[in-house]
């Protein structure tokens, strides 16, 4: 697989930027009081290469919160610690077509937990993270995510809080999964901790860099630190191209032909296998909760850079 040159990419990046900026479609997510109220006009760009490159443009070191994005590393560390067959049987890695948050996909498979990628299969799969206790367990989850980033990530205590005060549908989620024996550990330690993880703030640097770790077959562009089993990144793709945008998925996979994973904070980390990440943040989200600015950017530059999976010419 060849990178695309610097020159390239630099001009794809500008060319989304210019041609996006002052789109106005979206709103914030207002069902985190926080998130309501970050400025909507923050978008950013970034390009993060498998040969440890870095190009970044527009607001680029803000740090906004992770929400979603988080779901993929925390899959990769669960993934890494229980294997392959532990989620696919237990949590499942089947697309929903259903929002993010939905009941209604528990109760169709009770025997599994959806996926990983949609809220109820997040909280499973944070239940799975071994430690003996909570605050072992968020440690170990805090050094693997400072692995990622290369640095470690604050959590902004702020959004935290108003996720906390207002996440009465993900207790219900985690404790509808333990009536199911689908939880494995207590329901609202796990849906604390996951709250917790949502929180982290990162900037389209961080996310980019992260992201460039599964292009880059589970190791660290800029550190050379390698996380995960490479055997194990194809997988986490798979279900980052059927279920990265909840029931966008389909929509996205249609028009970019590459896995990618949004979070209501406002990111889209989108992974071209062997090559790059990309990641933009855009806080204004459609319907499905996916920035619109950050899918029109995305989906400019993979074409302009011919990017997408399934062209074969
Ligand atoms: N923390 C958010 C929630 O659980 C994450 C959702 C998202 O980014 N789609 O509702």
């Amino acid at each position: 697989a060849q990178v695309p040159r610097e020159s390239e990419i630099k001009a794809a990046m500008q060319e989304a930027y210019d041609q996006f900026k002052s789109n106005t479609g979206g709103a914030n997510a207002n069902y985190i009081p926080y998130l309501d109220h970050v400025n909507k006009n923050l978008y950013g760009i970034v390009v993060a290469t498998v040969d440890g490159k870095v190009y970044e443009l527009g607001d680029t070191k803000y740090e906004f919160g992770i929400e979603s994005c988080s779901k993929i590393f925390v899959l990769a560390l669960a993934m890494q610690e229980r294997g392959l067959k532990q989620i696919e049987d237990s949590i499942g890695v089947d697309a929903t077509g259903m929002p993010f948050n939905s009941v209604i996909a528990i109760e169709l498979e009770p025997q599994r937990t959806v996926n990983p990628l949609v809220n109820a299969g997040a909280m499973a799969t944070n239940s799975f993270v071994q430690a003996p206790n909570k605050q072992a367990k968020w440690e170990k989850i805090d050094a693997w995510f400072t692995r990622f980033a290369g640095r470690k990530l604050p959590v902004i205590e702020e959004l935290y809080k108003s996720e906390s005060e207002t996440n009465q549908h993900n207790q219900g989620i985690a404790l509808l999964l333990q009536s199911y024996g689908r939880m494995y550990d207590d329901p609202l330690m796990t849906c604390d901790l996951y709250t917790r993880q949502c929180s982290y703030g990162v900037s389209a640097r961080d996310l980019a860099i992260m992201g460039a770790t599964f292009a880059n077959g589970g190791k660290q562009p800029v550190t050379k630190d390698q996380i995960i089993d490479t055997k194990y990144v194809p997988r986490i793709l798979a279900i980052m191209a059927t279920s990265g945008l909840y029931d966008g998925s389909g929509d996205w996979l249609y028009r970019v032909g590459l896995p990618a994973k949004s979070g209501v904070g406002g990111g889209i980390v989108t992974v071209v296998p062997g090559k790059m990440a990309i990641c933009v943040f855009a806080p204004p989200l459609d319907k499905a909760g996916n920035s619109v600015k950050a899918q029109l950017a995305i989906q400019h530059m993979v074409k302009k850079m011919g990017l997408n999976l399934f062209d074969s010419v």
